[in-house]
């Protein structure tokens, strides 16, 4: 069957965007409020000729009680232990913050191949979170910009050979 990837990260990085880029719909619901997104989504996606599924986990953005930690054992664990390859997202622009950590902590421990994306990229706005993301220690990240379509081909080539 196709390999599953999960695109995860804390809420406004730019999940859904990327997936909508990567499946060439507008099925996930962007917006700069986070919380809207309400179900994770599904869809195939075409990636240098392979098929995989790939899932936007809107998930993480729903829960109101407990910590980070938690919200990510409840809700995700499932769709991260179900991923065959995880893009961890970030938002350059944003450096790291601690609910990154905490995210990159349980990406860490579910054991699966990750590859860093460094969203919002375009310009020179997020070079700073670019070299930030490093100490997440999932190596070099892949800089791009969803909104722009900028550095997507370099992830596709991450991505065929991590499948
Ligand atoms: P999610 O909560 O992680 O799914 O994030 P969304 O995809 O809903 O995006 C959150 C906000 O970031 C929206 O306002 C997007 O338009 C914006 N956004 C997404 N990708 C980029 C990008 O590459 N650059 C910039 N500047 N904004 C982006
Ligand atoms: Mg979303």
């Amino acid at each position: 069957s196709q390999p599953v990837i999960a695109i995860i990260g804390r809420p406004n990085v730019g999940k859904s965007t990327l997936f909508n880029r990567l499946t060439g719909t507008r099925s996930a619901l962007v917006s700069d409020m986070p919380g809207l997104t309400r179900d994770r989504r599904e869809e195939q996606a075409d990636i240098g000729g392979h098929p995989v599924r790939l899932v936007d986990t809107a998930g993480l953005e729903e829960a109101k009680r407990g910590s980070i930690a938690e919200r990510m054992r409840q809700q995700s664990e499932a769709a991260l232990m179900a991923a065959d390859l995880v893009l961890f997202v970030i938002d350059s622009r944003d450096g790291i913050t601690p609910d990154d950590k905490s995210f990159a902590r349980v990406v860490r421990n579910s054991g699966r191949p990750v590859i860093l994306v460094a969203n919002k990229c375009e310009g020179r706005a997020g070079e700073d979170g670019f070299y930030a993301a490093f100490e997440l220690g999932f190596g070099e990240p892949v800089a791009i910009s969803a909104e722009h379509g900028e550095g997507l081909g370099d992830l596709m080539v991450e991505m065929l050979s991590a499948l």
